[in-house]
C-alpha cells in the first residue's frame, strides 16, 4: 500500500490552512502552496491565532505550538511543493475547469507513485480524474469545517482509482486523528454534504421568497437542534458565501433543473463581495454576530 509520509496542500484559503495545520499537528511535514503570495500570509497568521486558542485552551504547549508551525512550508513555487509528496491534496475554488488544470500541473511533476486527491465539496473525481495520466491514483478526500470540530473526511474514488489508494488515504485520515467514511458510490455531494445540500437550498428559498427572515429560520433551527453548532445560515457565512453560491450552480449544472440554481438572496451577497465570515460580512455581520448574542433566542427580543 502506498505509504503516505509527506504531504502538500494546494490552496492556501478557508479549508488548505486549516488541513494542514491538522496535518502538522499530528506529526506530518506539509508544505502549504498557493498562487496568491498573501493568501500564504494570511494562512500563516490564521495557523498562529488556531494554535494561540489550543494554547489558552491548555490543549497545547508553546512548544508544540513552534513544533507544530515548523512542520508548515510555505510556498509559491508549485514544483518545490509537489515534489516530494506521496500525497497532494487540492483545496482551490470549487470549479470544475480550474480543478482539472490544477489536476493536470500536478500530475506533471509529481513523483510516479503519488496521490492526487481533491477536497472538492460537490464535484465527483471521475471530472477531473482524465486531466491526469494515473487515474488509478485520484480520489475524492472532503473533508469538513472547522476540520478539527468536524472531524471526518469523505473518502472515495472515480472510474479507475485503485482500492490500494482509498485504503492509504483511508489510513493516512486516521494517522491525523480524522474519521474516514468511505465513499462506496460516486455521487455530487458525496455523503454528508448531501444531506447538508437538502437543508440549505430550503432554507435559501424559504428565505427567498419572504416566508421568514433568515434570522428568524436560524432561531428555529438553533431551539430546535440546540445551539451548539452553528444554524444553517451562519454556517454558510463560515463556509463562505462564494463557496456555497459555486456549489449551488455546480449542482445545477449538473442537473440542468434552473430550480436549482441558487436564490438572489445569495447571489447578490456573493457580487456584493459579502462573503461570510472572510469579509466581515454575510447574512450576518463579524466579529459580533448577532446569533452569538444573549437575547437571540430570548421571547422579549424586539
Ligand atoms: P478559498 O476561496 O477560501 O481558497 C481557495 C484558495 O485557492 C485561494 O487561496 C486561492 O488563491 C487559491 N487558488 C486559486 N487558484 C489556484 C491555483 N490554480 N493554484 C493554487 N491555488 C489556487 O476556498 P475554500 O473555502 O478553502 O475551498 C476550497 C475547496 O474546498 C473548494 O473545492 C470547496 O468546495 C472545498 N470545501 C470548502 C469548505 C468550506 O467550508 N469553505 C468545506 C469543505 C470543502
Amino acid at each position: 500500500m502506498t505509504v503516505i509520509k509527506r504531504i502538500a496542500i494546494i490552496g492556501a484559503g478557508t479549508m488548505g490552512r486549516m488541513i494542514s495545520l491538522q496535518i502538522a499537528r499530528h506529526g506530518f511535514p506539509v508544505t502549504l502552496y498557493d498562487i496568491q503570495s498573501e493568501m500564504l500570509t494570511d494562512a500563516k497568521q490564521a495557523q498562529r491565532d488556531y494554535l494561540a486558542g489550543w494554547m489558552s485552551a491548555g490543549d497545547i504547549t508553546i512548544t508544540d505550538s513552534e513544533t507544530i508551525l515548523a512542520r508548515i512550508t510555505l510556498s509559491s513555487d508549485l514544483l518545490e511543493a509537489v515534489k516530494d509528496a506521496d500525497l497532494v491534496i487540492e483545496a482551490v475554488p470549487e470549479q470544475v475547469d480550474l480543478k482539472r488544470k490544477v489536476f493536470k500541473q500536478l500530475d506533471a511533476v509529481m513523483r510516479e507513485h503519488a496521490i492526487i486527491a481533491t477536497n472538492s465539496s460537490s464535484i465527483r473525481v471521475s471530472l477531473l480524474e482524465d486531466a491526469t495520466e494515473r487515474p488509478e491514483q485520484v480520489a475524492n478526500f472532503h473533508f469538513y469545517t472547522p476540520v478539527w470540530d468536524s472531524p471526518m473526511v469523505e473518502v472515495g474514488g472515480g472510474t479507475q482509482t485503485s482500492s490500494d489508494v482509498l485504503d492509504a488515504l483511508s489510513e493516512f485520515a486516521i494517522a491525523i486523528g480524522i474519521l474516514p467514511l468511505r465513499v462506496q458510490k460516486e455521487s455530487t455531494g458525496f455523503i454528508f454534504n448531501r444531506v447538508w445540500r437538502a437543508i440549505k437550498r430550503e432554507v435559501l428559498r424559504v428565505a427567498d421568497s419572504g416566508v421568514a427572515s433568515f434570522e428568524d429560520i436560524d432561531r428555529a433551527w438553533m431551539i430546535k437542534y440546540g445551539t451548539h453548532d452553528l444554524p444553517p445560515f451562519a454556517q454558510m457565512d463560515r463556509i463562505g458565501l462564494d463557496v456555497v453560491q459555486a456549489i449551488e450552480e455546480h449542482y445545477a449544472r449538473e442537473s440542468g433543473d434552473p430550480a436549482d440554481l441558487p436564490p438572489p438572496i445569495l447571489t447578490e451577497k456573493v457580487a456584493r463581495g459579502d462573503l461570510g465570515q472572510k469579509t466581515g460580512c454575510g447574512f450576518y455581520t463579524y466579529p459580533n454576530p448577532s446569533y452569538a448574542q444573549s437575547d437571540f433566542l430570548k421571547p422579549d427580543k424586539s
